[in-house]
């Protein structure tokens, strides 16, 4: 028996069906496949590791947990960091993990669209498109080793024009948690010619409910790329006080609004921007929370401030400099505030070493993974409480105030990284702690599951959560009575009777486990 919810008989017949070396069970191999990031002890993590190699072998999986009523918990990377890994809700329960599946299935370089498996990651693309001379840019998060398919199904975001993942894919193909294989929007016909490009059919439009849930396995997804503009140009905006945040703020969201700046920017505070170049230690050794004077001192340093922001313009040359004259204009409102911009040739791009500009054109690295080494270097952990919220002075100075008190109260430090998109911005407390500081990595999650109900009471919830807060943060959603959490139970009713996919996935359990 591999757990103490896996059978043997369950274990066997998944080594049956997808061959034993396909199936992980020792803690050497699993060690790769859940969440480091947790406190000692118990924690969540696999009981076993399933390894399907196809959307057949997907299915069969699925027949086997509804056979002998064992859970399976999906991921396609399983590197969620800061939400859970590829750990399991449900501790010890199989997992099934996508790595295999890893093939670009096709770039249609006229209309801009890839179609994915799982496994691919942001490397994997990006390397296709090289490989194959391909002239389109693609979009990334700020680490590429991640799956294209299980960030826009979390509603990962990256920093091009398609940053919005999710809003930027047409087309799922899904196994059912009986077995069965559907494919969304003009995939519902045997041989469509607009699969990747419309994402509708005659209705209903289906897809939306396979992000963030526990009813299905998506197995293909098309993703779109983008013409390489013929001028890139990043840019930095730097704030050198704290008081005129919220008037920044007011500022940025027409410019978004409208489209000036064109990609999903990034607003860091101070210890964030510090965090990308270094540790802790070289600012700070003191185990309070980061002291004000210290902020001051990074702040002045070249480059940072209490507030940086890194976005980008790209397009025809006209169009990149009508809008950032546009944008500098409307910076130089701002008292404290400057800007400073680069440009590039969008069709022939150097080298460029600033991370950063790397992300913001869609070249995946993993060179900002640096962020969460702020406390423990190599084995820094990392949580994100991540509320989502309009681009407005009063809520970004609401939801800043409340992180950083219920932080400094803990003794941890207020880290903030917020990703703007079209008319909101998540801010995401990237809460970072040393894994080996047992008391402080406990703090971490008890500050975080602190901070979600005084959050909700302002009117934010989180987007995306850990594992550990999932049922919380579903009850916040409180609206006619949990309305949401009762729909989601109806659905992993009726698709799921066995409760086998993936039970407790944003607070959405089976009726046997409720
Ligand atoms: P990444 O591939 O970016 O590392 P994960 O594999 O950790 O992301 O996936 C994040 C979460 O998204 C998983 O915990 C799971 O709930 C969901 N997920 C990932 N891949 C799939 C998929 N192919 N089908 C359904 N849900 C998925």
């Amino acid at each position: 028996m591999a757990s103490q919810l896996i059978t043997s008989a369950a274990l066997q017949a998944m080594q049956d069906a997808l061959g034993s070396e396909h199936v992980l069970t020792t803690e050497e191999q699993m060690a790769d496949h859940g969440d480091p990031m947790g406190p000692p002890g118990e924690w969540y993590r696999p009981g076993a590791v399933l390894m399907p190699g196809s959307v057949e072998e997907v299915q069969a999986v699925v027949r086997i947990a509804n056979e002998h009523g064992t859970p399976i918990w999906t991921s396609s990377q399983g590197r969620n960091k800061g939400y859970g890994g590829g750990a399991p809700r449900v501790s010890e329960s199989f997992t099934v993990s996508l790595r295999r599946m890893n093939r670009v299935l096709e770039v249609d370089e006229e209309n801009c669209m890839a179609l994915v498996e799982p496994g691919v990651r942001f490397f994997d693309l990006y390397d296709h498109l090289k490989a194959t001379g391909s002239k389109l840019w693609m979009s990334c998060p700020d680490l590429g080793g991640g799956s294209i398919i299980g960030n826009a199904l979390e509603h990962g975001v990256g920093y091009t024009p398609l940053g919005d993942h999710w809003g930027q894919h047409c087309g799922l193909e899904v196994v059912l948690p009986d077995g069965d294989l559907l494919r969304t929007g003009m995939g519902g016909m045997s041989n469509p010619h607009n699969w990747l490009v419309y994402p509708h059919s005659a209705g209903p439009s289906w897809d939306g409910i396979f992000t963030q849930s526990n009813f299905g396995i998506v197995t293909k997804m098309g993703v779109a790329l983008m013409h390489a503009p013929e001028v890139y140009c990043p840019g930095w905006f730097m704030l050198d006080n704290e008081e005129n945040y919220g008037k920044f703020l007011e500022v940025l969201r027409p410019l978004m609004i409208d489209g000036t700046i064109s990609n999903q920017p990034m607003i860091i505070n101070a210890v964030c921007a510090a965090s990308a170049f270094g540790e802790r230690k070289e600012w700070y050794e003191g185990e309070d929370s980061i002291p004000e004077e210290v902020i001051d001192r990074i702040a002045a340093t070249p480059g940072f401030g209490r507030w940086v922001m890194r976005f980008a313009v790209q397009g025809d040359a006209p169009v990149v400099a009508h809008n950032r004259a546009k944008i500098e204009a409307a910076f130089a409102t701002i008292p404290g505030a400057s800007v400073v911009f680069e440009e590039y040739d969008g069709h022939n791009l150097p080298e460029m070493t600033n991370p950063h500009h790397v992300v913001q054109a869609g070249i995946p690295s993993m060179a900002l993974d640096q962020m969460t080494r702020w406390y423990g270097g190599e084995e820094g952990g990392h949580i994100g409480f991540s509320c989502a919220m309009p681009i407005a002075g009063k809520d970004g100075i609401a939801i800043r105030d409340l992180t950083r008190k219920v932080l400094n109260e803990r003794n941890l430090d207020y880290s903030a990284a917020i990703i703007v998109g079209k008319r909101a911005m998540i801010h995401v407390a990237l809460i970072v702690f040393d894994t080996k500081n047992e008391a402080q990595t406990r703090e971490a999650y008890a500050a975080t599951k602190a901070m979600l109900e005084p959050a909700a009471k302002l009117g934010y919830g989180e987007y995306r959560s850990h594992l550990d807060f999932m049922d919380e943060v579903a009850g916040l959603y409180d609206f006619n009575n949990n309305a949401q959490r009762r729909f989601a139970e109806k659905i992993k009713d009726c698709l799921d009777p066995n409760g086998i996919l993936s039970p407790g996935k944003q607070g959405i359990w089976p009726a046997n486990m409720r």
